[in-house]
């Protein structure tokens, strides 16, 4: 069943995927910035000032370089400031002197870093470096327990442990599969099932899906 769901929803995302500027950078700078950006902050926003901050700051070094009022300052229009001064901070950390300017690929490695949480650990390590890593956001988190889990609890513990694992369980044998199928279930939260609506009839999973199936016998 893993295996079907991962095909179902990598090859539904091939056809139907949002044309989005950081799905065509292996940069793992660019998709961390994108990655800070989009975690509080909707798409539509983020499209507007990705290109921009990126054109002030083209590398980890050059944020490294700067003073946290500057990335601050083009921060602005996207809120939750924490997210700028984390990404100065991780900048100073990773960067020359203090470090080798490299980006771990691991997703160990990268949780042990200024304001990398273990979702973003796994977008990094799957986005950038193609790593076979699981990540669960509230998107994903969502798809997960409707399709093999709808009785969970997702906001306990438990229930959280529990939609890593699944995570980690459906993962593709390759990280370059994982590639599609992390973006893919997270677009498959963001366009067809999300928080507000279920689009089953249109969803590739609804074979597999004990919530759609139920809904929709
Ligand atoms: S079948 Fe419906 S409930 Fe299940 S994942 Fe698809 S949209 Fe969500």
């Amino acid at each position: 069943m893993a295996r079907d769901f991962s095909r179902r929803i990598r090859t539904w995302f091939a056809r139907h995927a949002r044309d989005l500027p950081w799905r065509h950078s292996r940069d793992p700078y660019q998709v961390l910035v994108s990655e800070l950006m989009l975690q509080q902050t909707q798409v539509s926003r983020v499209l507007e000032y990705y290109p921009c901050f990126l054109a002030r700051f083209p590398t980890l070094e050059s944020v490294s370089r700067s003073r946290p009022a500057q990335v601050r300052e083009a921060w602005r229009g996207l809120g939750y400031y924490a997210r700028a001064r984390n990404l100065h901070r991780l900048a100073r950390t990773v960067s020359p002197p203090n470090g080798t300017g490299v980006l771990p690929n691991a997703p160990e490695a990268l949780r042990a870093l200024p304001g990398i949480g273990a979702y973003t650990a796994g977008a990094v390590a799957s986005f950038a470096f193609e790593r076979r890593a699981a990540l669960v956001d509230t998107n994903v988190a969502r798809v997960l327990r409707r399709v093999f889990a709808p009785r969970l609890d997702p906001k306990s513990s438990r229930g959280q442990r529990r939609l890593w694992e699944i995570a980690a369980a459906i993962l593709p044998a390759t990280g370059r599969a994982t590639w599609s199928h992390n973006q893919a279930l997270m677009e498959l939260g963001a366009l067809l099932c999300s928080a507000r609506t279920m689009r089953c009839p249109e969803c590739p999973v609804r074979p597999l899906c004990r919530t759609g199936l139920r809904r929709n016998p």
